[in-house]
């Protein structure tokens, strides 16, 4: 393993600085630790640990500005998008702290009348929750604090240990991240930092764990699954999106067309829900087409430094060839580009944001995830197609249908496969819903209560009184 990191500024390809990362000795140690420490914290009052967690939101917000400047920093995020992912995760952390002791509670889910005849007695089913143990949470740059949170809060509620692997690309911000919990009152060894790059991920599942939950994408989540398959351990992946958009003929075209260029360019398209494909019905195609890349063109791409920089770098080097060579097969096999299509002359990684017309499902960029500021739109004669469109992926995240008729929405949503079904919105994420994926996009869900359960072990009892 490498001894360092070296986190640069994707805005000006600068040094920021050289992290020192774990090596496999202290990799090992640290799940020991997280191991030895867990019963305790598992012991420890509900009351306790939503105190602690309740610190960690008060400090999020108090320092949200220099943690913002950290995140734009490492991974271009534009500052304003910055704070509002700081500034938004104290919402999550609520409703896990709200929620999560209805979760843990014991339930009676059946008790026998009480029999008088000697001999006989009374039978009582119960069940109750056990946290898993020491769960390992590796996770994405894009959204660190929204997909860090949606695991380790409510695992760390849960009576977990939590060993915890940021991206080597937010690797800064993870380690504040740690910190700050540290800070607020959670034991050192029961969330437990690990950095480094994905061999530090690979190594981390080596060891005995009790669950893993990974954010990132599909290639190494099935990496993910593979290497803790002999454990038999809980693994939930939550992987990317090619998340599609249909658009009737009975909308406002104006207003949809500036929310949907929100919902494809915002994090500069590097968000699990940005849309990466767009289908508009053939009677407003045109205004539809012509309002959109007005909207795009209109959005200030520059310093993520700046307050009013809506499109800052792209948060890694690499990602521009993926993007070109998508380009390149659209191109090639007879799509338009009506904006971008190039990245841009100035330092940093970035690209563009990019507006494609005339694509097929021939072309890679309307069936892999593109990841960045380019979107495809295709022109639609009817909602059957467009189901049928919305249904050729390997991914099924979110999908979105935007009509003035509620029951056509919810008629098109039903019948298309995805884990979270949007109308007349996109791009959101809710507390109280689940976050989950169908086929390529993941196993189990995050958010909502169910993502509170995820961090537990059910346990049956059975409970048979005696009458002597
Ligand atoms: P990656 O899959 O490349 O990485 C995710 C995490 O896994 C990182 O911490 C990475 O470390 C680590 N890792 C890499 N290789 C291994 C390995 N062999 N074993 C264990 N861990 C490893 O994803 P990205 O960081 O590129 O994130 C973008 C992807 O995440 C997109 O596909 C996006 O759609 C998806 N995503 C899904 C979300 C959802 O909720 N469904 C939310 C956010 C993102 P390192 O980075 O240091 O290499």
């Amino acid at each position: 393993m490498a001894d360092t990191i070296s986190v640069i500024n994707p805005a000006t390809e600068e040094l920021i600085k050289e992290i020192p990362v774990d090596d496999s000795v202290i990799i090992a140690d640290k799940v020991q630790q997280a191991r030895a420490a867990q019963p305790a914290w598992a012991a420890t009052p509900l009351a306790d640990k939503i105190a602690a967690i309740k610190t960690f939101r008060d400090l999020l917000v108090e320092r949200a500005d220099s943690l913002a400047a950290t995140l734009t920093a490492e991974t271009g995020k534009p500052i304003t998008q910055a704070k509002n992912e700081v500034l938004s995760t104290p919402q999550r952390i609520d409703f896990f702290i709200e929620n999560v002791a209805q979760v843990l509670a014991a339930q009676r889910v059946y008790q026998e009348p009480w029999q008088a005849v000697p001999g006989t007695g009374q039978l009582e089913e119960v069940i109750t929750y056990d946290p898993l143990g020491v769960v390992v949470n590796i996770s994405a740059w894009n959204y660190p604090y929204f997909v860090g949170a949606n695991v380790f809060i409510p695992a760390l509620l849960t009576g977990n240990a939590v060993v915890y692997k940021p991206s080597e690309i937010a690797a800064m911000t993870g380690s504040e991240i740690a910190a700050l919990l540290h800070e607020s009152g959670i034991p050192n060894d029961i969330f437990v930092p690990v950095i480094g790059t994905g061999l530090a991920g690979a190594t981390l599942l080596e060891h005995p764990i009790d669950g893993v939950f990974f954010t990132g994408s599909y290639a190494t989540g099935q990496k993910v699954a593979m290497a803790a398959a002999p454990q038999l351990i809980k693994v939930q992946l939550e992987l990317g999106g090619k998340d599609p958009a249909y658009v009737c003929d009975d909308v406002d075209v104006a207003a949809v067309a500036a929310g949907l260029a929100d919902g494809a360019f915002y994090n500069n398209g590097q968000s699990c829900c940005a849309l990466e494909r767009i289908y508009v019905h053939t009677d407003i195609y045109e205004p539809f087409v012509e309002t959109f890349v007005q909207t795009v063109q209109g959005f200030k791409l520059g310093d993520p430094t700046e307050p009013d920089t809506y499109l800052g770098p792209l948060s890694r080097k690499p990602q521009i060839s993926v993007i070109e060579q998508q380009l390149q097969d659209a191109v090639a096999k007879g799509a338009q580009v009506l904006c971008g299509g190039q990245s841009v002359h100035r330092p940093g990684w970035y690209f563009a944001p990019t507006v494609l017309t005339n694509v097929t499902h021939g072309m890679t960029v309307m069936g892999e995830e593109t990841f960045g500021p380019v979107i495809g739109i295709q022109r639609v004669s009817d909602d059957h197609e467009a189901v049928a469109l919305m249904n050729d992926t390997d991914y099924g995240l979110t999908a979105a249908v935007y009509s003035s008729d509620r029951a056509r929405a919810v008629g098109i949503l039903g019948q298309v496969r995805s884990g979270s079904a949007y109308w007349n919105c996109c791009d959101r994420v809710s507390p109280q819903l689940p976050w989950t994926g169908r086929n390529h996009s993941g196993i189990g869900s995050t958010l909502s209560t169910l993502g509170i359960a995820n961090f537990l072990h059910p346990r049956g009892w059975h409970l048979k009184r005696y009458r002597k």
